[in-house]
């Protein structure tokens, strides 16, 4: 998460656009914004995640995310009595592709590193989809991860398919300079797959702003001029969109907001809220529900996480993280485990970690009222019925998360047309599209008589389906 400065709140700058002191006009110029520094993101550290004196625990087993992905599709599948064609084609990724490529390091010797771009579909346009940097990425997981970005955009009503990469690399471990020959060296490998006709890649786990700007770099000078349109979630001074930094972790809080206004009628004044994961998505959540009065009273990464029934001062912590790495040792809190995490007794649990979080092994100690589920796949198909059958509301990572590329489309948007819009602009548009996409599935939980995460795959494939009827099967 940027740091903190003396800019507007996000919520100060909601209220300036609902009261229309934002034009909603484009402004070419770049605007002076409220979070035009957040941009930046982490980029002049020397290493992405810093230095900690701890180890993290070692990680429990992740359900396969590709088992979880294909396990959501078959029960919609038999919810919404689809032929075996329509499931066949909806489970298959269209392109993959694994690449292996030495990068040399600072102490002269060759790495081989390997990694992955997957196009699960591309009906609906070009595709679209993060980069992530972890030890754990494989194959399946950006097969999981493409599919789910496929539901996302067309629940959206983005004109993209869904798109996945990765390379296996714990980037903490990289000096900057190795990890940027990495991404060059990445993005090179996987040039003939992306570009902004055909694939745009964003951040995702493990990358950031800075590494977008490499792989904008690498593919432009392929080229031979600059093609900003290439990727998404890159700094505002080359092509990037005020607002993009934020967008997840803002979209989560717009959404749970909604949620709990049309489910409870109540706000998030007030309301306590424990969040797994402290980087990008985690870290705007908890920022963002703070400014718009609820209390984050738990928070964690890689290491573990820390706990304060009262609140936890985000502005400390985030100096805390910002010096030590990590948010352990952060002072009035006691330390609890990720696991501890997920069980407490909170209004919303707000996993924004990594997928597989929430298994049939831990749901039936899930306590919170809502599950926002900031991450990708979190939650397994078993453990969202168990989490039913106890009365706990699941707000599904399609929706939930989705914040992120409805402002990526809107970045992409604005850099095909050389035109950008003021962030006003920007975050009036995030929060129409989030909304009017979630009372359309609030719609449909009523009119099929299902849950969220039905309701929200229901119409994804629709519009999938559709789109495919009217292109026809090609020759
Ligand atoms: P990030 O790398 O910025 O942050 C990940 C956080 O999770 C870090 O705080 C890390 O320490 C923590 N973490 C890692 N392993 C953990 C574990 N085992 N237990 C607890 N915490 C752990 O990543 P991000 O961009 O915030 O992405 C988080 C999730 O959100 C991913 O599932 C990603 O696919 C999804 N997502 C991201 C975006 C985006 O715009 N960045 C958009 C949509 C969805």
């Amino acid at each position: 998460m940027a740091k903190h400065k003396n800019s507007p709140t996000t919520e100060e700058i909601d209220q300036r656009v609902h009261n229309g002191a934002d034009s909603p006009a484009a402004s070419a110029a770049t605007p002076a914004s409220a979070d035009a520094s957040e941009q930046i993101g982490n980029l002049d550290e020397e290493n992405p995640s810093g230095e900690t004196p701890y180890d993290p625990p070692p990680p429990p087993r992740r359900v396969s995310a590709y088992t979880v992905a294909l396990g959501q599709l078959e029960r919609v599948s038999d919810f919404m009595n689809l032929d075996d064609d329509m499931r066949v084609y909806l489970r298959t990724c269209q392109r993959e592709l694994i690449v292996h490529f030495p990068v040399q390091m600072d102490n002269g010797a060759i790495r081989m590193f390997t990694g992955f771009r997957v196009h699960h579909n591309m009906t609906k346009g070009p595709t679209k989809g993060g980069i992530r940097y972890h030890p754990d990425v494989t194959l399946d997981e950006c097969r999981a991860l493409a599919m789910w970005m496929t539901w996302k955009c067309a629940l959206m009503n983005l004109p993209y398919g869904g798109a996945k990469g990765g390379v296996i690399v714990d980037p903490a471990k990289l000096s900057k300079r190795e990890l940027e020959k990495m991404t060059r060296r990445y993005a090179t490998e996987i040039s003939p797959f992306i570009g902004p006709e055909r694939d745009i890649p964003a951040p995702d786990v493990g990358t950031n702003a800075q590494v977008m700007a490499w792989i904008m770099d690498t593919y432009s000078m392929h080229i031979g001029y600059s093609i900003p349109a290439v990727i998404t979630g890159k700094p505002v001074a080359i092509g990037g969109t005020l607002g993009r930094e934020s967008a997840t972790g803002l979209g989560v809080t717009y959404i749970t907001r909604a949620i709990m206004k049309q489910r409870y009628g109540r706000s998030l004044d007030d309301a306590s809220v424990a969040i797994q994961g402290f980087g990008n998505v985690g870290g705007w959540t908890a920022r963002t529900m703070h400014e718009r009065g609820a209390r984050i009273v738990a928070i964690s990464d890689k290491f573990g996480g820390i706990y304060n029934p009262r609140g936890l001062d985000l502005r400390q912590l985030q100096n805390h993280v910002q010096e030590t790495g990590t948010v352990l040792g952060y002072n009035g809190s006691e330390t609890i485990s990720n696991s501890e995490l997920l069980e407490l007794d909170v209004d919303v649990l707000v996993p924004a970690a990594l997928e597989g979080q929430i298994t049939k092994q831990n749901a039936h100690k899930v306590r919170a009222t809502i599950v926002a589920e900031g991450a990708n796949g979190p939650t397994t198909p078993e453990a969202d019925q168990i989490l039913a059958d106890n009365g706990v509301l699941v707000i599904p990572d399609i929706i939930c998360n989705a914040g992120g590329v409805v402002v990526s489309y809107f970045e992409w948007v604005q850099g095909l047309q050389s035109f950008f819009w003021n962030e006003g602009e920007v975050r009036r548009q995030m929060e129409r599209t989030l909304l009017d996409n979630l009372d359309a599935v609030i719609g449909t939980t009523t009119r099929r008589k299902c849950d969220l995460r039905t309701a929200a795959y229901i119409i994804a494939i629709e519009r999938i389906q559709e789109a495919m009827r009217l292109r026809g099967f090609y020759p």
